[in-house]
């Protein structure tokens, strides 16, 4: 079996091998018997397997679903609640799969797998994790299937790690057991300059740095979650995307090496689930921003970008503050900021979901002046209106209006990345 990481780094013949497998890969019966003649494969070599797969395609999406028919907001206990049946499911599936097929395999949910979390429902963080029972269930020759996306509090609560959280769970397992491999299986070869579903020219990387990986992943490119690449980096946990479909060879994602520096740009970005919300006429007083985000923090929102315009009155002087946060956290936000409406004493709130965030990443651009420059002319040619800017070293993005965020996506990418 072609084996990019296992050939690069020489593997020894019997490994430790953590193989994450997305939605997708696991989305039927058929898909789910094809991952275990994969996993059987790597156990008949004389591997020590862990699987980790996510929900079947579709299915969180549909549990979130039920929930806000019943009511928007549900309570975050619950869903987590709801949320983890997903993962559970596919376990057992592909533990029968298994079996089917001879190979001895055990499933089990996050909490047996010594995934303790903090009390954060529905974007719980990692606090510690003892595989004792997977190393031991593994030693005595099992297939060990470990349900992503979900741990558990000290107190016994399940938990869940936030939208994409199997990558998490794979990563995490793979730095806990000292895994030799770590392989994360999806439903495109690797992690190419731009989502190939949306720019058809983007080209498959080899290999990626963490850093650029992280900005990438957390600027939209949803081929793996953000907070699973900040988690590898800090372990060191060098990993593979790569298909569940095929044998090809996938990306590495690992520290940055020299040769790296030479591009510019690594890959191009699009967010599509963004929301902008505007506090009108705030007044331009000390201590206002740090109420307004303090509360928001208070409440696990995360914040992206934030613009304050100046203020032009010099009598009773006032300004607008915009923000940007996932739309799923946009109704709770609203909350949050209704609640500040007497202390603060804006005027107005206005709310825009119609919004597209398109970024360039690269660790090259420390190093190249006029990048930024080069994407607003681009962006500029094709008339598009740019609504925010926001850079870091490595990275420019702009907010856009989300009808035109895919045009915007193809017409950067060309000019960076286009052949
Ligand atoms: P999984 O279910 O395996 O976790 P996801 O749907 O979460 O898979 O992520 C894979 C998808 O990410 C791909 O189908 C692709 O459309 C999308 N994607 C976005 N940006 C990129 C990128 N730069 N490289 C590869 N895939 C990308
Ligand atoms: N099932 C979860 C989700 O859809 C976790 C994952 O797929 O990684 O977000
Ligand atoms: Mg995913």
């Amino acid at each position: 079996m072609a084996d990019n990481l296992r050939s690069q780094s020489k593997l020894k013949e019997m490994a430790l091998i953590v193989q994450k497998f997305g939605g997708t890969s696991v989305a039927n019966p058929d898909r789910i018997k094809n991952v275990a003649t994969r996993v059987a494969k790597y156990h008949a070599a004389g591997d020590q397997v862990v699987v980790v797969v996510s929900a079947m395609s579709g299915v969180t999406d549909g549990l979130i679903k039920m929930a806000k028919e019943i009511m928007p907001l549900p309570n975050e206990r619950e869903m987590d609640m709801l949320l983890a049946t997903g993962e559970q499911t596919t376990i057992a599936l592909m533990a029968i799969a298994l079996h089917a097929l001879k190979v001895p395999a055990v499933s089990m949910t996050g909490a047996q797998a010594g995934i303790v979390t903090d009390g954060v429902h529905t974007k719980a963080k990692i606090q510690n994790i003892t595989p004792k029972q997977v190393r031991s269930l593994l030693n005595q020759g099992n297939v060990v299937i470990v349900a992503g996306f979900q741990g558990q509090t000290h107190e016994g609560q399940i938990t869940t790690l936030g939208r994409g959280g199997s990558d998490l769970t794979g990563i995490a397992l793979a730095a806990a057991l000292k895994a030799d491999l770590c392989q994360i299986y999806t439903d495109v070869d690797g992690v190419y300059t731009a989502d190939p579903r949306i720019v058809p020219g983007a080209q498959k990387l080899n290999e990626i740095s963490y850093d650029e990986m992280l900005e990438l992943a957390s600027l939209g490119a949803k081929v793996m979650q953000s907070r699973s690449v900040e988690f590898a980096k800090k372990f060191g946990v060098v990993f593979e995307v790569r298909s569940s479909l095929n044998d090809n060879p996938g990306t590495i994602v690992k520290e940055e090496t020299r040769s790296m520096e030479g591009v510019v740009i690594r890959g191009v970005s699009l967010d599509k689930n963004q929301a902008k919300i505007t506090l009108i006429s705030v007044p331009d007083r000390p201590g206002v921003a740090a109420a307004v985000f303090k509360a928001i923090a208070d409440a696990n929102i995360n914040v992206d970008i934030i613009v304050q315009n100046v203020s032009h009155q010099t009598d009773a002087p006032s300004t607008d503050i915009s923000f940007t946060v996932d739309k799923p956290d946009l109704l709770k936000a609203n909350k949050v900021i209704e609640s500040l409406k007497e202390s603060i004493g804006y005027r107005a709130v206005t709310t825009n979901e119609k919004i597209g965030k398109v970024s360039i990443v690269g660790v090259g651009m420390r190093s190249h002046p006029g990048v930024a420059a080069k994407m607003f002319e681009t962006l500029a040619r094709e008339s598009i209106n740019i609504d925010m800017i926001s850079t870091s070293e490595i990275k420019v993005s702009v907010v856009i209006d989300l009808a035109k965020g895919e045009q915007a996506m193809r017409a950067v990418h060309e000019a960076f990345l286009g052949k």
